[in-house]
Formats: structure tokens, sequence, C-alpha cells
């Protein structure tokens, strides 16, 4: 019994892998993701003779028909560890256009049904603490920062952390910060897949017994894209964007899998997202990403690519 204690309080690691269905208009397209069992997912690549067929493994694998339900379900533990006083971080990975953004937040008609990850996480946060809310209160803050090119900036002008105290406020925080980050970005240059953004929710809950104060933040932290780009065909910002883009996705993965790997050396300075995250990667802090894959078979090269960062991690 000690023992299970002892586990439950260490950090964990998991990663699960999202199909992204096809779209409307894409159905005489053939998926390149063969077949789906549990934490397996197989891929047909393109092979010099005939079809061949790799898998990988993860936590757990949701095919193209998944709810944004069925998703989240396995989250809602660690809602409950960080009123408990723990640190969490949940990562959106995935090529742009593989449905990063609507796992973490939703489509654009939002209905309740289609709400993401970050709202169902804040609606369960605000009803746990309300269902203690005889033995402990609880504040509950969040920030929404941008990181682009390695620079940390606020989405939200003027309001660094804001005292939240139910979901709504919280939405109408989202959209503002959304909009802001549409801000200057044009149709064919769309900042935000080159950005990572993310929600942080800081709870602080006082017990009413002791007056003991713990403290606990999550991270909801939708990745820039990561795609690979071509060096020869970008030049300029465009090109510094991609290195800054690489470089931190990389330093992300190099984080998580020495994690992973119980090592004793953990190399968060090579990145800015990194640095923000240090307190809430590793140690007893819990860590969920979900990898995103794209059906389609001209996006076969970034699939594998994004299947063997995640494999690398989980
Ligand atoms: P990303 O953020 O990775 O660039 P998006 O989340 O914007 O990708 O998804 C690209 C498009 O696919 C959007 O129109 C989105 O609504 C749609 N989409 C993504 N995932 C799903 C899904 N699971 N079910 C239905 N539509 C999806
Ligand atoms: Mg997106």
């Amino acid at each position: 019994k000690l023992y299970n204690q002892v586990q439950d309080l260490k950090g964990s690691i998991r990663v699960y892998c999202r199909v992204r269905p096809f779209l409307p208009g894409q159905f005489d397209y053939l998926s390149t993701v063969d077949h789906i069992e549990e934490g397996t997912i197989s891929i047909n690549t393109p092979a010099k003779n005939g079809k061949a067929r790799k898998s990988f493994n993860f936590n757990k694998v949701f095919g193209p028909s998944a709810t944004q339900e069925e998703v989240f379900s396995d989250t809602q533990p660690l809602i409950r560890s960080v009123l408990d006083g723990y640190n969490v971080c949940i990562f959106a990975y995935g090529q742009t256009g593989s449905g990063k953004t609507y796992t973490m937040t939703g489509p654009k008609e939002l209905t309740d049904q289609s709400q993401g990850v970050n709202y169902r996480a804040l609606r369960d946060l605000f009803l746990l603490a309300d269902q203690r809310k005889d033995t402990f209160c609880y504040n509950v803050s969040v920030q929404m920062i941008e990181i682009y090119n390695e620079q940390t900036g606020l989405s939200v002008p003027d309001a660094s952390l804001v005292r939240v105290s139910s979901t709504s406020d919280i939405i109408d925080l989202m959209n503002l910060g959304q909009r802001n980050r549409a801000v200057g970005a044009t149709a064919l240059n769309d900042r935000s897949s080159r950005s990572h953004s993310c929600l942080t929710v800081h709870v602080q809950g006082r017990d009413l017994t002791s007056g003991n104060i713990l403290r606990g933040c999550m991270h909801l932290v939708d990745l820039a894209g990561s795609e690979r780009v071509d060096k020869s065909e970008v030049t300029g910002d465009r090109l510094k964007e991609a290195q800054h883009i690489n470089k931190s996705l990389s330093a992300l993965g190099d984080v998580i899998s020495s994690l992973a790997q119980k090592s004793s050396h953990v190399p968060y300075r090579n990145s800015k997202l990194t640095q923000l995250l240090q307190d809430s990667l590793g140690g007893q802090a819990k860590t969920l990403m979900f990898v995103h894959i794209s059906p389609e078979p001209d996006a076969i090269g970034e699939t594998i690519s994004t299947l063997k960062f995640a494999e690398r991690v989980a």
C-alpha cells in the first residue's frame, strides 16, 4: 500500500496519439493509417516493392472517430492532481492542420460537445473545487503566453495574471487571447501555427482546518507546427521562424525523453519553452502529450517523423 502511494507521488509522462478524420471533400483519399488497436497504431508507408507497414506504441491511440469527450476522459485525474498541489503540462504536438487546436480548444464554431481539453479541464477544475469547498478555499488565476521566435509575450495585454471564478471568465479571456494572437497574421502567413501558445492556470488552495496553503499549476500548450521546412525554399524571417521552432520542439523532446529515461541531467536551458515550463516538467509533475497525425498520403513524411518524435518521449 505504501509502495503504491509512493508510486502515485511520482511524476508521470503519458503520450496519446490522435488521428484526425478526413475533412469534408476528402472522401476519395485512402488513409495512411492501416489499423489502430488500443495503444498501437500501424501506418502504411510507401515502399519500393509494394506496401510496408510500421507500428508505433503509445499509452493510447484515438482514431478519427474519437469524440472530444473520449479524448478528454483520461485527462480528468490530472485536473484533480492540480487541486492537490501538483503541476501538470498538457501538450498538443503535430504538423500544421493535424488537429492540435481542435484537441485543445475545438473547431471554430464551438458547441458544448466540440469543446476541447482547455474548456473541459477548466470546467472540471471549478467543479472539483466546488465539491471541496467545505475543506478547501481555492483561488484560480490564469495567464496566456505566446512564444514566438524564442521570445515570450503575453497574449492578453495589461493582464499578465487574471483572477477567474468561473469557466465563462476563462472563455472570455481565451477569446481575447485568440484575437490578439491573430493580429498581424495574414491568410498566407498564419503566425498562430508558428508560435507556441500556452494557457497557464495557477491554483492556490487553503486548507480550512490547518490553514496550510498548497499550490498547483497546469499548462495547456498548443505547440507550433512541427513540419520541417525545406531550407532551400525559405529564406529570411521564415527560415528564422522555422529554426526557432525546430530548436524548441527538439529541446522539448530532449527534456521529456531524458525525464522518461530518468537521466540525471535534464537539459531545460536549451529553449524558452522548456525554461518556462521547467517547474512543471519532471519531479512530481505530470505530463501528457497528445501527438496528432493527419491521415492523408501526402502527409506520410510528417506523420512518420511525428510518430518517431512521440515514440522517443513515450
Ligand atoms: P492545427 O491546430 O494542428 O493546425 P486544426 O486543429 O486547426 O490543426 O485542424 C485543422 C482542421 O481540421 C480544422 O478545420 C479542424 O476543425 C479540423 N479538425 C481537426 N481535428 C478534427 C477532428 N478530430 N474532428 C473533426 N475535425 C477536425
Ligand atoms: Mg492550430
